[in-house]
């Protein structure tokens, strides 16, 4: 069945994008990860990158888009696929379009700024000259378990770092107590 095989590309890419959000997640960057395909081969890949570079426009999409650029030499990606681990936000959204990608493959729903259907879809409306074609929830629990787990971290770091922190300010005053006898 057609159907079936390209449920099952789809998510052969999108294990390859989340192979990308796993090397954001070893950089201590939050883990999205994006592939671009053209016939069915991967042309570029891509990972947040946005405290390492610390740009705001460094996102998995944005740039597996510019490697993509490159490669194909022209900045039209007409018969590409973007698979994107997290729901593009409204600045990749844009530069998909722009891109003029025929189609966004995208794992979790981001409630947070998801702008091709969750929050908003910048794709329903009207006035562009191209839309491109969007699935979601592909292997969406791999990709959102991945964001899941590393902000967990990041919070129990976070609550580890106050813990230390405390026990410092509370020796301290302990200190100065003890220098006021
Ligand atoms: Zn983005």
């Amino acid at each position: 069945m057609p159907g079936n095989k390209q449920q099952k590309n789809d998510q052969y890419f999108m294990r390859q994008a989340i192979k990308e959000a796993m090397k954001a997640e070893l950089l201590d960057e939050v883990p999205i990860g994006a592939v671009i395909v053209h016939d069915d081969k991967i042309i570029a890949r891509g990972h947040n990158l946005r405290e390492k570079k610390q740009s705001s426009l460094a996102h998995a999409e944005i740039l597996a888009i510019e490697k993509a650029c490159k490669k194909i030499g022209s900045w039209r990606l007409e018969d590409c696929v973007l698979y994107v681990t997290l729901e593009p936000c409204p600045m990749c959204a844009g530069a998909i379009l722009q891109s003029r990608i025929a189609k966004v493959v995208y794992g979790a729903p981001d409630p947070k700024g998801g702008s091709v259907g969750t929050c908003f879809n910048l794709y329903e409306i009207p006035g562009f000259n191209h839309y491109p074609e969007v699935i979601g929830g592909v292997l969406h629990e791999d990709c959102a378990a991945l964001l899941k787990t590393f902000f967990k971290r990041k919070r129990e770091q976070k609550n580890k770092i106050k813990e230390l922190k405390t026990d410092d300010s509370s020796h301290l005053e302990h200190e100065k107590e003890n220098g006021k006898k």
